[in-house]
């Protein structure tokens, strides 16, 4: 419901020549249906158990992205799933040094690294896909994070800005070109997962209420800034045909 007012008020300030005046940008305004094709992938972002109520790191309203994200799922050939994958002390979790809390921030070799309670580590219960999440077709597991001194949002590049995952060879060596991000959360592995397929020269879109936020001090609104400036489209899953 929210949506819609929010469609027809971005319509009609459209049809007065007022988007401007309010501040708003275009790519906030409803965009023409899409169809993705044999050369598009839909992205899962990390829809594990840690990242939702009831796990180590739970993103507020995560369980919500199950439904929206299944029926998507029948919209696209081409499906990859990413999980957070963490060792016993990672280099991101808070716990690991003397001192530190979760959601502070440390130096790490890479640059500014935040701390997190201890998720998803490898083999856990909290580090499973949710259980409701039905995607009998994706074909590709990504798994990130898995290096003990190194942090992974991205399903794509390793914190350090130079360790590949692997993902954008598999996804240009199967010719795909477009790549559609869902999932947790929007602020994080989302944001930098569509920033590096732009990166990578892939179109990217980010289907907004496919996606839930952590959005720390801010986060979330700095992070469609810096989508936005990156070329990032962000459309809402009934914008896909
Ligand atoms: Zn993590």
């Amino acid at each position: 419901m929210r949506q819609l007012q929010r469609r027809s008020l971005l319509q009609a300030s459209a049809a007065l020549g007022m988007m401007g005046g309010l501040g708003l940008t275009p790519s906030a305004f409803a965009q023409a249906k899409v169809k993705p094709g044999a050369k598009s992938a839909l992205i899962v972002v990390d829809v594990q158990n840690c990242f939702i109520d009831g796990g180590t790191l739970p993103v507020k309203g995560g369980a919500d992205v199950v439904p929206v994200i299944n029926k998507l799922a029948g919209a696209f050939e081409n499906i990859v799933v990413t999980q957070d994958w963490h060792t016993a002390g990672h280099a991101s979790f808070a716990s690991t040094y003397a001192g530190k809390k979760p959601f502070e921030t440390t130096k790490l070799k890479y640059g500014n690294q935040v701390l997190w309670p201890d998720h998803c580590v490898q083999g856990s219960d909290d580090a499973a896909l949710h259980k409701d999440l039905k995607l009998p077709t994706a074909q590709v597991i990504i798994r990130k994070g898995f290096h003990k001194d190194v942090d992974s949002y991205s399903a794509f590049e390793e914190a350090d800005r130079k360790t590949p995952t692997g993902l954008a060879g598999y996804l240009k060596q199967r010719g795909i070109n477009t790549v559609y991000v869902t999932g947790l959360a929007t602020d994080f592995c989302v944001a930098w997962t569509a920033m590096d397929a732009r990166k990578l020269g892939f179109q990217v879109y980010v289907i907004e209420d496919a996606t839930r936020a952590i959005d720390l001090n801010g986060s979330l609104a700095a992070a469609w800034k810096q989508m936005s400036a990156k070329g990032v489209k962000r459309i809402q899953s009934s914008d896909i045909a």
